[in-house]
């Protein structure tokens, strides 16, 4: 019988979860530990780093795992570089369960850019409402434009805020666009920061955008090498019994 490893983090991850423990196969959901209290699964779950490539690796040894699922954030090019080469290494096959990019529709103001720094760079210039949809992760980044007013929404109450001006919203969704219309009307936000997750679980607030014709600042999602990408559950459990 395989025996799966996937990689989470995201509702598509959380999805395929729900699918694989109904069959009653044999997989775990591995977390980063980036959050606080992590969704629980319906199946065995692992938490934290592997230790690069060579520990995922080994993990994938020492745990006799049969295929590899990266169903992780488009942005979360380390882990799914690592682990293009540590299934090579370990030689089992891999799958990345993706999520197509957004696109603009008739209406949206956006101005695309291609990573964090370069969008730190947009911000240069007079004071603005910002809405920095970008992640607990790479606020630091945005230490250095520190003369706007932030709105940050964090699936957890952060410890510091490296922004002198911040209203914090503690809330993992699900987001609506109702929800997200009144949240922006009410901080008055002027700009919204996003990156390119794609899928239905952040979109809410470019709907909210394009409904307050708000400008939308959207960061590009980086480049990874190539790999076998499949984009639906059911294609992913097709590929899980033929390989
Ligand atoms: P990253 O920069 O690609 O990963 C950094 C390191 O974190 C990896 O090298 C790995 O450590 C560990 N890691 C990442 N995902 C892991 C997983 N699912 N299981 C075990 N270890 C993992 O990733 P990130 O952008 O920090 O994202 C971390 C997690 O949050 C991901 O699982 C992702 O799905 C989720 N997430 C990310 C975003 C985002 O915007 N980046 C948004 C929503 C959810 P080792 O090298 O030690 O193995």
């Amino acid at each position: 019988m395989p025996k799966l490893l996937l990689l989470g983090g995201t509702t598509e991850a959380n999805a395929l979860a729900r699918s694989l423990a109904e069959r009653g196969m044999n997989a775990v959901y591995s977390y980063a530990g980036r959050v606080d209290n992590p969704r629980p699964q319906p199946l065995p779950v692992r938490v934290g780093g592997f230790g690069g490539v060579d520990g995922l690796a080994e993990y994938i040894r020492d745990n006799a795992i049969t295929h590899v699922v990266d169903a992780t954030h488009p942005f979360a090019a380390k882990m799914s570089a690592n682990a293009i080469a540590a299934c090579k290494v370990a030689d089992v096959p891999l799958a990345a369960l993706t999520r197509p990019a957004w696109s603009p529709q008739q209406g949206d103001r956006w101005q695309h850019v291609p990573d964090i720094p370069a969008a730190v760079a947009a911000l240069d210039g007079p004071v603005r409402r910002v809405f920095l949809a970008v992640g607990r992760m790479h606020l630091q980044d945005f230490a250095a434009q520190p003369q706007h007013h932030y709105l940050l929404r964090l699936v957890d109450e952060p410890e510091t805020v490296p922004l002198p001006n911040a209203d914090i919203v503690v809330s993992r969704g699900p987001f609506t666009v109702e929800g997200d219309v009144e949240l922006m009307k009410n901080h008055g936000t002027e700009l919204v920061v996003s990156k390119n997750a794609g899928g239905t679980g952040a979109r809410a607030k470019l709907d909210a955008a394009r409904t307050l014709n708000v400008p939308v600042l959207m960061i590009d999602r980086p480049s990874l090498p190539p790999r076998h990408e499949l984009s639906s559950v059911d294609q992913l459990l097709d590929w899980l019994a033929h390989s």
